[in-house]
């Protein structure tokens, strides 16, 4: 199933306190964000890729992009203050392109194509499907450093990205979101509130997304796991 994809990656990393963005740090002695690209680079089923970026950073990543040889990039917007806007900004550039669109951090470079493969698959059927994993943890709802309730884990996931949408499905909920004023932290919150049914496709733990210096650390374990996988 084809579908473009979407990266935001104009945030500015201060959790990873690296005094840049925090996409340019290395694994391995390569970019973050050449590693969460050459996922998709190499997957035939990416008819394209969006980069949402900061304008004083444009030039950089395309250096970037040059040198590691990536090729499907058909965009860059300049990203906005916040995470939605930064994909809003890619979706306005891209919609005309695909049916399908996924939404991904370039934060999370540890995707597995398995999963991309299943988000297209069944959002292509759907309308609407994005990774999650369960949780592992006893979860319970805290106010003021006080126990409300204990949850039923069962029920909970920890959702991540990709997130794939029919592509109008996800102009719909974009344009209705920027109507209300409502600002989410995902963009499964933004369909939700339209009553459209979104399905969690069950992705691996190690997707996780690059935000603090010890989440480097736990990058380098996952390549090295995967390098002894391979050899
Ligand atoms: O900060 P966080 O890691 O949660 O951001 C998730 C992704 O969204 C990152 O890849 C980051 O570069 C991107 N982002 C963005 N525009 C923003 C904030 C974050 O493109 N204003």
């Amino acid at each position: 199933m084809n579908y473009i994809v979407v990266l935001p990656a104009a945030g500015s990393g201060k959790r990873m306190k690296a005094g840049h963005n925090k996409l340019f740090l290395t694994l391995r002695n390569k970019p973050i964000l050449i590693h969460t690209l050459e996922v998709f680079e190499q997957d035939p089923n990416c008819a394209g890729i969006w980069l949402a970026v900061k304008p004083e950073e444009r030039m950089a990543i395309q250096d970037m992009l040059e040198e590691h040889h990536i090729t499907k990039v058909k965009g860059m917007p300049a990203g906005g203050e916040e995470r939605q806007y930064s994909v809003y900004a890619c979706i306005q550039a891209a919609k005309q392109e695909a049916e399908l669109i996924l939404v991904h951090d370039a934060a999370r470079p540890f995707i597995e194509p398995a999963v991309i493969k299943k988000l297209a698959q069944k959002a292509s059927e759907t309308g609407a499907a994005i990774a999650g994993v369960k949780a592992k943890d006893t979860m319970k709802r805290v106010h003021n450093h006080i126990i409300e309730e204990t949850v039923d884990r069962e029920q909970l996931w920890i959702i991540q990205t990709p997130q794939a949408f029919q592509t109008d499905i996800l102009v719909k909920a974009q344009k209705q979101a920027e109507l209300d004023g409502f600002l989410g932290t995902d963009e499964s919150m933004l369909v939700e509130r339209l009553n459209i049914p979104v399905h969690v496709v069950e992705s691996t733990y190690d997707n996780v997304k690059m935000t603090t210096q010890e989440d480097l650390l736990i990058g380098e374990a996952i390549l090295q796991k995967r390098q002894q996988e391979e050899n």
